[in-house]
């Protein structure tokens, strides 16, 4: 039986659209289309995970209608406009929350001229894992790590994860890490593993393959603002967006 192909969507924000011209607006998907793209997934019979819940998936020990759910850097709109149909529908998700930005904004794009809205704060995350989401790291400070020294890299990268532990009370830790900008090299990589994360997620469009994919560059299925709820059915279900595997962070700035 050929390995299971496994989509692990990407998700931003999900919230009401930003004005026309907002730099980034691609990435904030509206609560109605999030709402209509899990439930296409729900009626074929498909669950959604967070990254703890596929990785007997990822790894091939288990097969079933499954994909993950991801959203990078941790904004407040996750809780309020998310969950609530994540809940509906028992999916779980893991949300990468940017340990230094806590209760914040996402002050990193603050210079693109993004329009700067609220990051979960403490007692949110803790909401969040209460409700049964997963709470992974995206560095400290939001870092394209391709940039920085491997000594620079370790401390973006394992501090985060002591700081995120300390903060959620998460029975398994902190296990799972997205690249911000999917910015990454050998050594990033290997900084991750041996921090002790499980999973690392990057902005490689494409579908995982069990036991295939490395765990620690995984790609994943990147939702727009436009994307509707059949084009998602096509990325997920067809080799639709395997023929995309190129890496778009730097000209879409996804992650
Ligand atoms: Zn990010």
């Amino acid at each position: 039986m050929p390995q299971q192909t496994i989509p692990i969507l990407m998700y931003h924000q999900v919230d009401t659209e930003p004005p026309k011209g907002s730099p980034m607006r691609g990435l904030v998907v509206s609560p109605q289309t999030f709402s209509r793209q899990m439930a296409a997934l729900n009626a074929l019979g498909y669950q959604g995970k967070s990254m703890g819940d596929l990785m007997p998936y990822l790894k091939g020990d288990k097969r079933g209608k499954v994909f993950g759910i991801t959203f990078d850097d941790g904004y407040q709109n996750n809780l309020r406009c998310a969950l609530p149909v994540l809940k509906r529908y028992g999916f779980t998700s893991t949300c990468y929350i940017v340990a230094n930005q806590i209760g914040k904004t996402n002050g990193w794009d603050k210079e693109r001229g993004v329009i700067q809205v609220p990051l979960m704060n403490a007692q949110e995350l803790q909401a969040w894992v209460h409700a049964g989401q997963e709470v992974g790291s995206h560095t400290l400070n939001h870092a394209d790590l391709s940039i920085l020294s491997p000594a620079e890299q370790v401390i973006e990268i394992a501090q985060s994860k002591i700081q995120l532990e300390a903060l959620v009370q998460q029975k398994a830790g902190v296990q799972h890490f997205c690249y911000p900008y999917g910015g990454l090299n050998k050594t990033a990589v290997q900084g991750v593993k041996a921090a002790g994360y499980l999973t690392a997620t990057t902005t490689v469009r494409g579908r995982a393959v069990a036991a295939q994919h490395d765990d620690l560059l995984l790609p994943r299925v990147l939702v727009s603002r436009t994307t509707t709820w059949m084009q998602l059915l096509l990325k997920c279900l067809t080799r639709y967006e395997d023929k995309r595997a190129v890496n778009h962070g730097a000209d879409v700035y996804a992650g």
